[in-house]
């Protein structure tokens, strides 16, 4: 049992210690790139980087209970208490990783809807609170909010034979893609991020945050389209970019947050 302990704690410290460095990292190269293209900003009449600061310290309280659970799912993993074995071998890592990120990305889009459900609102309305996301946005979250969004990092290694290095490139893709789909700015408005493709450029999420109701999905916009929440204006407005249109914000006709 101490054993166990020892390894969730030294697990989930080098976790953070990567989390901080990879949001950073990441966002430093982005937020200086984005400087240097005004002209790719999507809402031109906000300035989201005006609330950096307390996106930053409110992401790196939220990163704790994140690199917990993964911590908690590894170390449980690491001492056999899972349901399954590690898949072993080429074929199954690129299948484990394939089946984590659809699954994945069903979990997020059913906890966000959840989230968005008027009693769990309060917990939400931290991310919301930044209509022009920014690099720094990915994590700016209350903690409970943070666990419910993530809590597939622990779910995971229990209850599938996911090996500790896919669930490890599983996190850094979701990473990068947190903080490229809060950037604000838009370089992937490319024919492939709308239909008949699953794929979404920053504009997806960005619109989540400027309209509120609409897009609440991750990697992809299939649960959107399934569930009739894909904003509709979308797919025409990442038709006129990839055509060489620039940017723009979504407005008029959006719902107000519930505050
Ligand atoms: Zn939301
Ligand atoms: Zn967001």
């Amino acid at each position: 049992m101490a054993g166990l302990a020892l390894d969730f704690l030294w697990i989930t410290a080098v976790l953070y210690a990567g989390h901080v460095a990879a949001y950073f990292g990441l966002g430093g190269v982005l937020a200086w790139w984005n400087a240097r293209h005004p002209e790719r900003r999507i809402q031109s009449g906000r300035r989201g980087e005006d609330r950096a600061r307390a996106e930053i310290v409110k992401s790196l309280k939220a990163l704790v209970p994140i690199c917990a659970m993964m911590g908690a799912g590894l170390a449980l993993q690491r001492h056999g208490i899972t349901l399954w074995k590690p898949a072993e071998g080429w074929a199954a890592w690129l299948g484990m990783f394939a089946l984590s990120v659809l699954l994945f990305d069903a979990w997020f889009y059913w906890a966000h809807r959840m989230m968005h459900w008027r009693p769990l609102y309060r917990f939400h309305r931290v991310h919301h609170r930044s209509l022009a996301p920014t690099v720094w946005s990915t994590y700016s979250d209350d903690p409970l909010d943070a666990v419910v969004h993530q809590g597939y990092l622990l779910i995971a290694p229990l209850v599938l034979p996911i090996p500790p290095s896919v669930l490890i490139v599983h996190r850094l893709y979701d990473h990068a893609n947190g903080q490229i789909g809060h950037a604000g700015f838009e370089y992937f408005a490319s024919p492939t991020a709308r239909r008949p493709w699953p794929l979404v450029c920053t504009t997806f999420h960005d619109q989540h945050h400027e309209l509120f109701n609409c897009n609440y999905g991750n990697f992809f916009s299939i649960w959107d389209r399934v569930m009739g929440t894909l904003h509709p204006g979308y797919d025409r407005k990442v038709g006129a970019m990839a055509a060489g249109a620039p940017p723009s914000p979504s407005r008029p006709g959006a719902a107000r947050p519930a505050e």
